[in-house]
């Protein structure tokens, strides 16, 4: 498992505190930024008035801000590629599907083993890697998104915001705030306040009957839209059930979440015998993303070990793309102890095995896995030559593309890399990503002040404010620092600032 990669600033004190009123007051996480971004008054109705779409879409955006930074992110451009793939498969599917708020849908993992997915304010939805797991087709994992989907789409979410009392929400803010303002250091902000109590502390969200009855609807709609099987609902829903039967002690977290009665699966199951059965094809990448995360679930050691057991058993029991899943599961464990001829010997098997099956698609998973080896071995300019080729291939593929821009850098064509990541940037305008690897091709270059404005907008992005300044003042003492430079800075400095200072007053009117 890999460090956070801000630490841990809370005094432990604080974020029992936190966490309490978040478990008591309110199952959602109100992070600061966001009040200075609207006016608190306004963000609670007393008369169950719902959260403007804007307001959902910001409050969920600073939720994220917080899970990014939780270890149990899995920030793994693979994992995520696949993902929101499948999101895009079905939210495509029908014209409701997205709902009035028409937001743009996020769909990321969760490290941890427990059977668990949930939506977020403004259409970020995360699913465990437990969950994935567990999921047994693709349709399956694909109802449960359809399902988290519906309650986004029908705005449930926020209609159970707004229906928040106001005066649970304050003291919980006021209590956010007053441990920002207590910190000296400017480098905390909107930094990782909750930790991983911001993905835990969302887990509360429960929905009432009658959204989970719409949910299921929609979700059944979007599941057939899109050629997945109907069954898949019925059987994990059923599976879930099952499971709580056999050990009330230890409910699903799921089931928590989202409450499952005989009714609610009896609603389902009528649903769908008015409606034709159609077969769904497992793809290849679904089975390939299985192996990843039972890799990434785990990443020590001992979960190697109990991994490997796994890809073993599987490797002799299953259909031939189960085995290929585990060989692409074993090799990943191979380049983890540093095997990498073991590792190559399993890709090539792999590739072998996809050319002499033509009903599976060539896979963006197996093709970054194959420039992921070629650059830990060294051969940057096979990397290169393997990435261009992915990038024709697979031009939705955001782990290829900035792995296109690493051989890039790797190969020492720095400007390449930097004209391509500045592109990326103008495309991508949200992801923090593309800003830190532009931040690197800088470096490379010898470029500072430009180097410390892309961390600048890195930082931002991520929502830690002082972070960002900091950067901004750097960017400025930088010898480089044209005169245009100098312009584009001040403007960034006067935004950010004028944000903090809002952030700060009312901090101090707590
Ligand atoms: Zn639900």
């Amino acid at each position: 498992m890999k460090p956070a990669p801000y630490p841990r600033f809370l005094h432990p004190a604080i974020r029992l505190g936190v966490a309490m009123v978040l478990a008591l007051a309110s199952p959602v996480l109100i992070a600061p930024s966001l009040l200075h971004a609207q006016n608190l008054p306004n963000l609670g109705g007393t008369d169950g008035e719902e959260l403007s779409p804007l307001m959902e879409r910001r409050l969920g955006e600073q939720v994220m801000n917080n899970i990014r930074r939780d270890p149990d992110y899995i920030e793994d451009a693979p994992t995520l590629d696949y993902l929101n793939q499948l999101g895009g498969i079905l939210l495509g599917s029908s014209p409701e599907a997205r709902g009035d708020a028409g937001y743009d849908f996020f769909f990321f993992g969760v490290r941890d083993p427990s059977l668990n997915a949930f939506a977020l304010p403004g259409g970020f939805i995360g699913a465990h890697s437990g969950l994935v797991l567990s999921a047994q087709s693709e349709s399956e994992l694909a109802s449960v998104l359809a399902h988290e989907i519906g309650h986004v789409s029908q705005r449930h979410i926020a209609r159970m915001i707004g229906n928040q009392r106001k005066d649970a929400l304050l003291p919980m803010a006021g209590l956010l705030i007053a441990a920002l303002a207590a910190r000296s250091s400017p480098d905390i902000a909107g930094a990782a306040m909750m930790g991983s109590t911001g993905i835990a502390a969302q887990r509360q969200l429960s929905f009432g009957r009658d959204a989970e009855r719409e949910a299921d609807r929609l979700g059944l709609q979007i599941l057939r839209g899109a050629g997945f099987e109907l069954n898949g609902m019925v059987n994990f829903f059923g599976r879930l059930q099952n499971a709580s039967r056999n050990r009330t002690d230890n409910l699903p977290s799921y089931l928590r979440t989202h409450p499952m009665t005989g009714e609610r699966m009896a609603d389902i199951e009528a649903r769908i015998r008015t409606l034709s059965y159609k077969q769904h094809v497992d793809s290849l990448d679904f089975l390939l993303i299985r192996s990843r995360l039972r890799v990434l679930q785990d990443d020590t050691p001992q979960g190697w070990r109990d991994a490997t057991t796994v890809f073993l058993e599987q490797s002799r029991q299953g259909t031939r793309a189960q085995l290929m899943a585990a060989k692409y599961g074993l090799a990943m464990l191979a380049q983890r102890q540093r095997d990498s001829a073991t590792a190559f010997v399993l890709l090539n098997e792999l590739k072998a095995e996809a050319a002499r099956t033509p009903t599976y698609p060539a896979s963006q998973i197996l093709s970054s896995f194959a420039i992921e080896l070629e650059l830990l071995g060294g051969q940057a300019s096979n990397a290169l030559s393997l990435a261009k080729e992915a990038r024709i291939q697979f031009p939705l593929s955001r782990a290829i593309t900035m792995q296109y821009a690493d051989t890039l850098l790797v190969n020492g064509k720095k400007n390449e890399a930097t004209t391509f990541l500045r592109d990326q940037a103008q495309l991508y305008r949200q992801d923090p990503g593309v800003q830190r690897a532009l931040a690197r091709a800088y470096a490379e270059q010898g470029k500072l002040a430009l180097q410390h404005l892309a961390l600048a907008e890195y930082y931002s992005l991520t929502g830690a404010l002082p972070a960002a300044l900091e950067q901004l003042k750097m960017a400025r003492g930088s010898s480089d620092a044209s005169f245009y430079d100098q312009a584009v800075i001040d403007a960034r400095e006067r935004e950010l600032q004028a944000s903090w200072r809002e952030l700060m007053e009312k901090s101090k009117r707590k």
